[in-house]
């Protein structure tokens, strides 16, 4: 059986070890809990042992969630989302992660206006460049946030990027750094907002920390291997 709550506490505490490495405030680093393919009972659990925030990457499984569990937690998209899907997921979230082209902005933005809200949104870069992953390009990146800036229905708070899998998370350090350089690039910008950096999963989270990482986005480190 998984122990939810003593795996928390693990990560918890190797999530502040790495933090006061360099020098930060364990406090200023939001723990995303990734629930996806997780049953909600198990997210109830995490929610008892303290969890506040989890991430999904399925429209319709977030809003399944979201449906049966609601505000006590809050809601992160960190999937790629297809435009067809905007709907299930808008209200619902808190943060989405994976803005990653303009068609996509400009559904958001559509559909934010009719509703009145503003979808707080990070734009995902690739940094490694690796095929299989979503995410644009550093080329890409400008243009778009640019285009994105202009749109009154989303509001750009920062960057998150997927590390490529590697045994030794040692390695992947100069992609954290790289998002991190990028983030302060884009200080200034008008119309975004660089609050924060959303990378780290369990394999290589504390690397991510010692590179400013201020979201960490964690699954089978607190719930195990997931089922499917
Ligand atoms: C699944 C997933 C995670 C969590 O991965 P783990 O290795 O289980 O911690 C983090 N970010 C994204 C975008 C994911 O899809």
């Amino acid at each position: 059986m998984t122990d939810i709550a003593q795996n928390l506490s693990n990560v918890r505490e190797r999530l502040a070890a790495a933090a006061r490495r360099a020098g930060r405030n364990p406090a200023e680093i939001t723990l995303v809990a990734v629930s996806k393919n997780i049953p909600p009972e198990w997210i109830r659990q995490a929610i008892m042992a303290g969890v506040s925030d989890f991430g999904e990457n399925r429209a319709q499984e977030l809003r399944a969630k979201y449906a049966e569990i609601g505000e006590l937690a809050k809601w992160h998209f960190i999937g790629h989302l297809q435009t067809n899907k905007v709907k299930y997921v808008i209200k619902a979230c808190h943060l989405l992660h994976s803005l990653d082209r303009m068609s996509l902005a400009i559904e958001i933005d559509r559909r934010a206006r009719k509703l009145g809200i503003q979808v707080p949104v990070l734009l995902q870069v690739n940094i490694s460049e690796e095929e299989s992953k979503f995410g644009v390009t550093e080329a890409e990146f400008w243009p778009l946030l640019q285009e994105v800036a202009k749109l009154p229905g989303l509001r750009v708070k920062g960057l998150m990027t997927i590390a490529p899998f590697v045994a030794d998370p040692e390695t992947v350090r100069p992609v954290f750094r790289r998002l991190r350089e990028l983030s302060r690039e884009a200080t200034g910008l008008s119309g975004v907002e660089m609050s924060y950096l959303s990378m780290g999963m369990s394999n290589d989270f504390e690397v991510a920390v010692e590179e400013g990482a201020n979201l960490v986005r964690v699954g089978t480190a607190i719930f195990g291997e997931r089922p499917i």
